[in-house]
């Protein structure tokens, strides 16, 4: 008997299973609504005025956000660091099949203290934890912010009614020059907390050397820097320092933020627009991103980011890729098989 029958055997690249470490899902009935290239404060504009005005059902919202967590689940995607403002994602979340990171997004609410937000966005990563999903409550960005919220949400306060902040933090960094101004790196550094488990930096657009010098010394190897390329095209037009950050060996991983802002939801899709972007990348450089730097971002080395014993992470097929030059090609694609 021919032992290889049992055998199955694929062409490409095997990696492991990736993790998107910026994401939206809740946002993905938003596909198509906003036009590119606006800028930042045109798009929060935009997308507040659909969040109060549009009509969309919870069931249709929901509906859409399955659909998309199961094409990123299809790709290979096995961990999402995903924020969080509304509570009809919770069953895309129990689903199963991927690692969901909630980070209970807050932002300064007319009308309400910093306290109250405070203790509503603790209710919420309770009820999270209560169905068994990680949660931990974040400031969304310091442009949406009072000092005294983005203390509470960082961390840096003292315990809130006996409660503090605690867990990965995942925050909005130098994403616009408006909004961001002089004042965003020194906000951050004052008011996240060095006990979170791990700090994400998202987007930094604009981040400079010593934006990134600053946070490496305050948070170290806790320190990772989350560019959502296809995004930043989307909404500024521009893409992070990534040469600068390599560097600065800072970690980098990768994020595909939401369908707000965004033709899709892939982490091979952003691949190839950093590859299109910087063609002397490393395509083993950017794989680790997407794999073994996400998993460490998310706190989840235990069980995935890379194929070794006792971990069970997952197995993803590179197609159409170019193996003589090392390259993705624009047909390239990416197929979980385990
Ligand atoms: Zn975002």
């Amino acid at each position: 008997m021919d032992s290889r029958q049992d055998v199955e055997f694929y062409g490409g690249i095997l990696i492991p299973g990736m993790s998107d470490c910026h994401s939206h899902i809740e946002y993905s009935y938003v596909k198509g609504m906003i036009p590119r290239g606006g800028g930042l404060p045109e798009f929060i504009r935009s997308i507040i005025k659909i969040k109060y005005e549009n009509a969309t059902p919870d069931e249709e919202k929901l509906a859409a956000a399955l659909k998309w967590s199961r094409k990123l689940h299809a790709d290979g995607v096995v961990a999402v660091g995903d924020h969080n403002n509304n509570d009809y994602v919770y069953p895309v979340k129990q689903e199963g099949g991927i690692f969901w990171r909630t980070f209970v997004e807050l932002f300064d609410v007319d009308g309400q203290s910093d306290d109250e937000t405070f203790l509503d966005g603790l209710k919420r990563a309770e009820h999270h934890r209560t169905l068994s999903l990680p949660a931990s409550v974040i400031p969304h960005a310091c442009y949406t912010m009072t000092d005294g919220l983005m203390a509470l949400t960082g961390g840096s306060a003292k315990a809130h009614c006996g409660a503090s902040a605690d867990g990965i933090v995942s925050i909005h960094y130098k994403e616009s020059v408006e909004l961001g101004g002089e004042k965003e790196r020194e906000r951050v550094l004052a008011t996240l907390g060095e006990n979170r488990d791990g700090v994400l930096l998202v987007h930094c657009i604009y981040a400079n050397e010593g934006d990134i010098d600053c946070m490496i010394e305050k948070f170290g190897d806790k320190l990772t820097v989350v560019p959502c390329p296809l995004s930043n095209i989307y909404i500024e037009n521009k893409l992070a320092d990534i040469d600068m950050l390599r560097r600065k060996g800072v970690r980098i991983a990768i994020g595909t933020d939401s369908l707000s802002s965004n033709d899709t939801l892939s982490m091979i899709e952003e691949m190839k627009c950093l590859q299109k972007h910087l063609p002397h990348l490393p395509l083993e450089e950017i794989l680790g991103w997407a794999t073994i730097n996400g998993a460490e971002a998310l706190g989840i080395t235990d069980f995935a980011g890379s194929f070794e014993v006792g971990k069970r992470p997952g197995i993803v097929q590179l197609e159409n890729v170019d193996l003589k030059q090392m390259k993705l090609t624009d047909s390239s694609t990416s197929r979980r098989i385990v």
